[in-house]
């Protein structure tokens, strides 16, 4: 894993990415700093400003059929994630990539009449008072509340989450999933539906040349694993567990990014 930001780096990509990329971002812990209450999370003013002006370049070099796509992938909702992202020239692709061109009205119709079911079994067996159960409409985020975080650097959390893991496991049917995060557990689509299939996607429906991803988090390794070298695979935070081949040192560094990435789209 390399340092994305160095000097070295920079130059070498500069020359890549004056190819025609997608540019794409997680939200929580990439974009905007990683908070306990999903409710709380913002983006800072200038990283803000940041995107909107980067997503602007590429927009008005896309006219002249040369600039980049930026796109935003995240767990959250659509309707959610435009509570924190207002600016609707931005494509969100939403719920892991269930919310995308790439699932129809009747798959997701499916999976919403599912995660009501789910919803209710869950309010039904589990003791959810330390938890902060989400309703994605068309997913289901188990969150850990602060006291739990507590506990991680205890070592218990990984306990907690096994005893939640386990439970939750029994609920499910075959068609379901479940996914760990950083303090929280997504229940999935068992499958078709991951952050890496809708970079896949994306990439050949716009017809691109590959694809800069950033993200900080297990479902972001779906797009890390891809064997694609036309990708390059950001983390944020160094990890040796994870198949990116690029880090920034935390989330304050993304607005470097934003800003080395608007000055190779000029
Ligand atoms: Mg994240």
């Amino acid at each position: 894993m390399k340092y994305f930001l160095s000097t070295e780096l920079r130059n070498k990509f500069s020359i890549l990415l004056q190819k025609k990329m997608l540019l794409a971002f997680d939200l929580d812990g990439t974009l905007s700093p990683l908070v306990s209450d999903p409710l709380a999370a913002r983006i800072s003013d200038d990283t803000y400003r940041l995107l909107c002006e980067l997503n602007n370049l590429n927009r008005q070099s896309r006219l002249a059929h040369t600039g980049h796509r930026l796109a935003i992938i995240t767990g959250r909702s659509i309707s959610d994630t435009r509570r924190i992202i207002n600016d609707r020239s931005i494509l969100i692709i939403g719920n892991h990539g269930l919310e995308s061109p790439f699932f129809n009205q009747e798959i997701k119709a499916r999976w919403k009449k599912r995660c009501r079911e789910i919803k209710k079994k869950l309010q039904e067996n589990l003791s959810l008072e330390d938890c902060f159960l989400e309703d994605k409409k068309y997913s289901l985020s188990i969150h850990f509340t602060n006291k739990k975080r507590v506990r991680a650097k205890l070592n218990l959390l990984g306990k907690v989450q096994r005893e939640y893991l386990s439970l939750i496991q029994g609920l499910l049917s075959k068609e379901e999933t479940v996914v760990l995060g950083k303090n929280v557990i997504n229940i999935l689509p068992a499958e078709g539906v991951t952050k890496g299939l809708v970079v896949t996607k994306l990439i050949a429906k716009y017809r691109l040349s590959g694809a800069l991803f950033v993200g900080d988090d297990c479902t972001d390794e779906t797009v890390f694993r891809l064997r694609n070298k036309n990708i390059i695979k950001i983390r944020v935070g160094r990890s040796l567990s994870s198949s990116a081949n690029y880090y920034l040192r935390s989330q304050k560094e993304i607005n470097r990014l934003l800003k080395f990435l608007s000055s190779v789209n000029l």
